[in-house]
């Protein structure tokens, strides 16, 4: 009988389940959108914990196994957005569930994983950020599929989404830190005084290169004025951004505010606005290339990889920051320099990484 493996992706908006062989063909995936509003809260070591997102992933392993006409899977692999905690997602400033009751708000929440779901499969079940379950998925789908001696691998991947992350493949092992956070390559330090990060420090190369980095980049141009620059600097941006905001209700009858406009800022719009030369955001754009750039020399400085492979939205959808990033990357080597290469896996990257857990889970991986 064939064995068939199942994989989450779970992201900070979405959750993905692809049910593959053992040869990692995917047969089935279902996709949805995360589940924050369920209201099913539980007490939960020492604080609370909300189980919907639990259930939804219950409920959409039910539902694939039905819909591939198969009695059981082997084994279940979760790559998740962070920060990851004994089976558990926890105090996500990404994931943030709503109905949740007053008097606990100032503790930390838990988002248990690993227990629900072996529960309720009665199979092994295993866990890691999303990143690092990317580099597996390189390792045994994508870049690294046809090398027969995993130990002679030295891959990094990183994703340009919503965030900046990497995960590290050294020579036959992940590297994994000493609670799972190695790695966290979105904070590397890039600019003196630079812009504030997701992370409460200030100039991390997330802080530039990432969707949020971008556009808190443009804001905070916007915000600052025109800079002496001349009338049109930015002006591309803000017609854009007008366009997004008049369509929304508030303003049928009046025109958005300065800073009522700034809510409607979005990576894809400068990067819009920079494709029609809005010199703003092709600052923005120069910007996030640079420091990303500084990033993966500093990738490249302390990891020592042989390829550093990209994925991730931001870099999907715009593949062109790659050459500008490469050539700032060049000038500051002091290791021989890896190439870097947009991901053969594209946006499965992560649940690749899934059902190479799995495998690795159900013992299956030679
Ligand atoms: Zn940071």
């Amino acid at each position: 009988m064939k064995e068939y493996l199942a994989g989450f992706d779970i992201g900070a908006t979405k959750l993905a389940l692809v049910i593959a062989d053992r040869d990692g063909n995917i047969t089935h995936r279902l996709r949805e959108k995360i589940d924050i509003a369920s209201g099913h809260f539980e007490n939960y070591k020492d604080s609370l914990a909300y189980l919907g997102i639990g259930d939804q992933m219950k409920c959409l392993l039910r539902r694939a196994m039905k819909e591939a006409g198969i009695d059981n899977v082997a084994a279940l692999g979760i790559g998740s957005a962070g920060p990851l905690k004994d089976g558990d997602i926890w105090d996500s400033t990404n994931i943030r569930p709503i109905h949740r009751p007053e008097s606990t708000l100032a503790q930390p929440l838990y988002i248990p994983l690993v227990q629900p779901l072996e529960e309720e499969s009665g199979i092994p079940v295993r866990l890691a950020n999303d990143c690092v379950a990317a580099v597996l998925g390189e390792v045994y789908y994508g870049v690294g599929k046809d090398a027969k001696d995993k130990s002679d691998l030295y891959l990094v991947y990183v994703t340009l989404s919503t965030g900046l992350g990497g995960g590290v493949w050294d020579g036959g092992h992940l590297l994994i830190g000493k609670q799972g956070n190695a790695a966290e390559v979105g904070h590397f330090f890039v600019k003196k005084d630079g812009l504030r990060c997701g992370c409460g420090n200030y100039g991390c190369a997330e802080a530039y290169c990432s969707g949020t980095g971008i556009e808190k980049n443009a804001r905070t141009r916007l915000i600052n004025g025109k800079l002496q620059l001349g009338e049109d600097y930015g002006a591309i941006l803000i017609e854009l951004i007008r366009e997004g905001a008049v369509k929304d209700r508030r303003f049928q009858n009046r025109e958005p505010s300065k800073s009522e406009l700034l809510e409607f800022v979005t990576s894809p719009l400068v990067f819009a606005a920079a494709e029609a030369g809005d010199r703003l955001a092709q600052s923005v754009i120069g910007e996030a290339c640079y420091y990303g750039g500084i990033a993966f020399a500093d990738i490249a400085n302390a990891y020592d990889p042989q390829i550093i492979t990209v994925g991730g939205t931001l870099v999907l959808e715009h593949p062109e920051i790659l050459e500008p990033m490469k050539i700032e990357m060049h000038k500051h080597l002091n290791v021989e320099a890896p190439e870097v290469l947009l991901t053969p896996l594209g946006y499965d990257a992560a649940v690749y990484g899934a059902i190479a857990l799995a495998q690795q889970a159900a013992s299956l991986q030679s």
